[in-house]
C-alpha cells in the first residue's frame, strides 16, 4: 500500500510500514506529513514507532512560536511570515494550535483560507490541532508534531497558538523563538502585563502599525521591558512594528528571528532550551503511560480495596501510593 494515500488506511497501518511514511513525509510528500500528525492527534499506538523511525532526522527545524489575543493579526501574520521565509528558501511548517477548540484533523475554515495563498506550494504545509480532550493538552500531543514536523525536514516550524493564559506560557516553553503579537485597541500594554507575556516574548511585534494608537502600544511596551531586570549578556526582546495585512514590516521579523537564533546558538541557550522541552516531553509521556496504568488499577478493583485498606487502618494513603508506582 502506498502510505501517502488518503482514506481507509489510517486504521490499517502497521508497523511495518512507518518507515515508508516517514520517507514519503521526507520526500516532501503533505499526504505523509498528514498522516503522520493523525497519527499524534489518535495517540496512535504506533507512535514510538514513528518517534524511533524520526529520531536520526530531528534537531534541524527552527521552531518558532507566535502567540497573542485573539484578533490582534496571528493568522494575518503566519501568511505574511510564510511568504517571507519562503521568498528566502526555507521550507515551512504551520501548526495552528488551538487549546480550546475541539474540532481537529485540519479541515478547519481558517485552515482553507489561509491556504489559499499557499495551496500550490509544495514547501508550507499548514495543519490545525485541537490540544482538548489529550492527556496532558498540549504539553502531550504540540511536541509530538513538531517532532514529526521537524523530522519531515522544515527548515521552520511554526507554531501558532491562541493567546488563552496558560497555552502561551507553554507554546514559549516548546519553541526555540517565541514572537508575541500585539495590536492597538486591544486593552494594549496593561492587558499584556497581566497576561504574563512580558517573560515569555523574545520579539514583540506591535501590528496594525497602520492603525491609530500602534505607536504608544509600542511605547508602552518598551518601558515596561525596560523595567525587567537583565544580564548583560542576556538577549533584549527588540520591539517591532508590522502591518501584516500588507506585509510591511515582516522581513525585518524575519531578520530578527536570524538574529535571535544567531544568539541562542552563540550562547548555547538553544541547546539549553531543547533539552528543557525534551524533559517535559518525556515526562508527560511518562505521566500518560502512568495515568494509563492507574486507569487499569481503577476499574479492575485494585484501587477499591487498597482505599478500604486505608479506611479500615489496615495501610495508610502513601504506602497504598507506593504500592501503585513503578520501581523505575
Ligand atoms: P487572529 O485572530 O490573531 O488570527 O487575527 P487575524 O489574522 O484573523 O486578524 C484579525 C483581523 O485583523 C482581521 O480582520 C484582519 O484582516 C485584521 N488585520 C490583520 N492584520 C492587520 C493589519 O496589519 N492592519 C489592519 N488594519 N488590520 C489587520
Amino acid at each position: 500500500m502506498d502510505p501517502s494515500t488518503t482514506g481507509g488506511g489510517r486504521r490499517g497501518l502497521t508497523a511495518a510500514a512507518v518507515p515508508d511514511l516517514v520517507a514519503a513525509a521526507r520526500d516532501g510528500r503533505s499526504r505523509a506529513v498528514g498522516r503522520l500528525l493523525s497519527l499524534v492527534e489518535d495517540e496512535s499506538p504506533l507512535l514510538p514507532e514513528v518517534m524511533r523511525t524520526l529520531a536520526p532526522h530531528v534537531g534541524h527545524a527552527r521552531i518558532i512560536g507566535l502567540t497573542g489575543a485573539p484578533g490582534v493579526g496571528k493568522s494575518t501574520s503566519t501568511n505574511a511570515l510564510v511568504a517571507e521565509l519562503r521568498r528566502r528558501g526555507d521550507r515551512v511548517a504551520v501548526l495552528a494550535v488551538d487549546p480550546s477548540s475541539p474540532f481537529s484533523g485540519g479541515a478547519l475554515l481558517g485552515d482553507r483560507i489561509r491556504m489559499s495563498d499557499h495551496a500550490t506550494d509544495s514547501g508550507v504545509f499548514i495543519r490545525s490541532m485541537a490540544a482538548r480532550g489529550h492527556l496532558g493538552g498540549l504539553s502531550w500531543a504540540t511536541p509530538q508534531a513538531m517532532r514529526v514536523l521537524d523530522g519531515a525536514g522544515f527548515d521552520v516550524v511554526l507554531v501558532e497558538t491562541v493567546g488563552v493564559g496558560q497555552s502561551e506560557v507553554e507554546v514559549a516553553g516548546h519553541a526555540d523563538s517565541t514572537v508575541v503579537l500585539l495590536a492597538p485597541g486591544m486593552g494594549d500594554g496593561i492587558q499584556a502585563a497581566k497576561a504574563g507575556i512580558l517573560e515569555i516574548g523574545d520579539l514583540y511585534v506591535v501590528n496594525k502599525a497602520d492603525r491609530d494608537g500602534a505607536s504608544k502600544v509600542r511605547r508602552d511596551l518598551r518601558s515596561m521591558l525596560a523595567l525587567a531586570e537583565r544580564p548583560d549578556q542576556a538577549w533584549r526582546p527588540p520591539v517591532l512594528m508590522t502591518t501584516a495585512a500588507s506585509g510591511d514590516g515582516v522581513a525585518a521579523v524575519v531578520d530578527a528571528l536570524a538574529e535571535h537564533r544567531d544568539w541562542l546558538t552563540a550562547t548555547g541557550e538553544l541547546e539549553r532550551r531543547r533539552v528543557r522541552r525534551v524533559r517535559d516531553e518525556i515526562e508527560a509521556l511518562a505521566l500518560g503511560a502512568l495515568r494509563r496504568r492507574w486507569e487499569a488499577v481503577g476499574s479492575d478493583g485494585r484501587l477499591d480495596r487498597l482505599a478500604r485498606a486505608v479506611v479500615a487502618g489496615e495501610s495508610d494513603p502513601y504506602a497504598a501510593a507506593d504500592s501503585l508506582l513503578p520501581d523505575a
